[in-house]
């Protein structure tokens, strides 16, 4: 069906640009998009696609509105707050465009629900914020052969890509083939969000899922966007699509969604006492109070302290004379740990370093977390530390 005389109005300065023309305009017309998440990233997304005349909106999100969400999640307002998402986004859309086509998804995406969802769309935007959903929903588009505009925020860290294996694209698997285990990455700790970043990642998600449904310009695909938002330096790496991997790649292992590969919890694991140690001496975890007394020790009886929280984590504050080797570097740098030094090891809240202190242990060394992390050391013995 051709363009009414209101819509060729209404999309007039978009309809002007060549790469999008009446053509265009009418492909966004026809096309389903599915948004997963109406937070920081799926707001800005939404109102965005709304406002472009995308015909139908898929919206799944089962939360509710809280004030503190409205720093950031610009499609809620004060009126909202204790409402569902789904009802005061749809209200927001509406007001933009009565004619935008809405469907609601209420239970969100599910190992259950997520492949016929799916497969009801266009394309996929993933705004969700945390690692099972990331993965479970990567593998739905993939097993649907839907593509993906994924966004995801971190501090002041941005990334945007398209995944795309039908269109020979890689796909979130290919970088990341396994989920990361609780402790091994910050997401139990409460991070801060910088909500202006989300502002720029979700119309980043929109632009790119615009340019992919009218055929205009160069997708994304097999390329990370990274912004770091403080020095405002943007990065395109390229990425590779992984001949093993295990959703995309030629022998998949991952055929179809199953819920425990999706189960993550971000509880401290428990500690793994039967590990043996060197001479038995620590335990595999100790409270901050005994290792501010053994680091009090003279020089030749101290235990190495080991920090394995990341970069950016140490510029906030450390303890002097700690060894910073972050978690994810403990196995190729292994040979820096003393053989003949018990040592400490410490991170933000002590989930991370307990999980590297059970490595060390299996690994022969002595070692012991330090319970509660820095955090509980600041709170004890620094009180001028910074926090985080
Ligand atoms: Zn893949």
């Amino acid at each position: 069906m051709a363009l009414s005389g209101a819509e060729a109005a209404r999309y007039s300065r978009q309809i002007i640009l060549p790469e999008i023309g009446v053509e265009g305009q009418e492909k966004l017309r026809q096309s389903r998009i599915l948004i997963i998440g109406l937070g920081g990233l799926g707001s800005p997304a939404a109102l965005y696609l709304a406002a472009a005349g995308v015909g139908t909106l898929g919206l799944a999100d089962f939360d509710r509105v809280e004030v503190h969400n409205l720093q950031r999640q610009i499609i809620h307002d004060e009126m909202s707050a204790g409402h569902p998402k789904l009802e005061s986004a749809a209200q927001r859309l509406r007001a933009l465009d009565p004619d935008v086509q809405l469907r609601f998804h209420p239970q969100g995406v599910t190992v259950d629900n997520a492949l016929e969802l799916f497969r009801q769309y266009d394309l996929i935007i993933d705004g969700t914020d945390n690692f099972p959903t990331r993965y479970q929903n990567n593998d739905a588009a993939v097993l649907a052969g839907k593509p993906l505009v994924y966004g995801s925020i971190y501090q002041f860290e941005g990334q945007v890509s398209i995944f795309d294996p039908a269109q020979g694209g890689p796909c979130y698997r290919c970088l990341f083939p396994e989920m990361p285990a609780p402790g091994e990455v910050p997401n139990c700790d409460e991070a801060g969000v910088f909500g202006a970043l989300c502002g720029v990642v979700g119309s980043f998600q929109a632009l790119e899922a615009i340019k992919y449904l009218t055929g205009a310009g160069e997708p994304l695909r097999g390329r990370l966007l990274a912004i770091d938002a403080l020095s405002l330096r943007v990065r395109t790496i390229n990425l590779k699509k992984h001949a093993d991997c295990p959703v995309c790649g030629a022998h998949p292992t991952i055929t179809g969604l199953q819920a425990d590969r999706y189960e993550w919890s971000c509880q401290v694991p428990e500690p793994d006492d039967t590990a043996p140690t060197m001479s038995g001496q620590l335990p595999v975890e100790i409270s901050v109070e005994d290792a501010h007394a053994l680091l009090q020790q003279p020089e030749a009886e101290r235990p190495l302290l080991v920090d394995v929280r990341e970069d950016h984590e140490l510029a906030i504050c450390q303890i002097p004379g700690n060894r910073h080797i972050p978690l994810g570097e403990l196995g190729k740098r292994q040979a820096e740990l003393p053989e003949d030094r018990p040592i400490l090891v410490l991170c933000h809240h002590g989930s991370r370093s307990l999980r590297a202190a059970q490595a060390m242990r299996r690994a022969g060394y002595e070692a012991a977390s330090i319970r509660g992390g820095i955090d509980q050391w600041a709170e004890q013995y620094a009180p001028d530390m910074r926090r985080y």
